[in-house]
Order: C-alpha cells, then structure tokens, then sequence
C-alpha cells in the first residue's frame, strides 16, 4: 500500500476521528478538543504509524490519562480547565 507512506499525520488523525464519528471512544464526549491516538506507540512500530486500525479518537483529557500526563499541569492550562468543567459533572447516559 504505497500510498499510506505519503499519507500525513494530520490526514491520518482527520481520517480516524471522522471515522470515530468525533466522539472520544473512551468516555464518548462529543465536546472540547478530540485527538487520534496510537493504540501502538510509534515508536514501537513505526510501520503502524499510518494504520487507521491503530488510530482511536480521544478527547483531550482521556488522552492525557492514557499518556499518563499529570492532571495538575492541565489545569494550569485554562482552555483546559474549560474543558473539565464541562467534563467533570457526572455525564447522564444519552444516545
Ligand atoms: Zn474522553
Ligand atoms: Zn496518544
């Protein structure tokens, strides 16, 4: 598949979060900012880089949890904080 080798970054992180329906596969928020994680590091292999099947989409808080970035340090970040606060209250099942 030689043209996955010329796919981008961003195109791949478009493709998957359209693909993910734009909603964080972990906590299914459809709010603040959504990105595509690798299920497979890249540096453990670099070949799976541009694999959509090694793409999720994840909001920027599960994101972090999963990269296990200290929370602390995200609240200094207002637009953050603006996105707890919206996460934090107990979310009501919905469709
Ligand atoms: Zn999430
Ligand atoms: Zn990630």
């Amino acid at each position: 598949m030689p043209s996955q080798s010329t796919m981008s970054l961003k195109s791949w992180s478009r493709v998957v979060q359209e693909r993910d329906h734009h909603t964080c596969q972990k906590c299914g928020t459809q709010t603040g900012r959504l990105v595509a994680h690798h299920i497979v590091p890249r540096k453990d292999n670099p070949s799976l880089t541009f694999e959509l099947t090694n793409g999720k989409t994840l909001c920027y808080i599960c994101h972090s949890v999963v990269h296990k970035i200290c929370y602390d340090c995200l609240l200094d970040n207002p637009s953050i904080t603006d996105v707890l606060s919206r996460y934090r209250p107990k979310q009501k099942s919905k469709e």
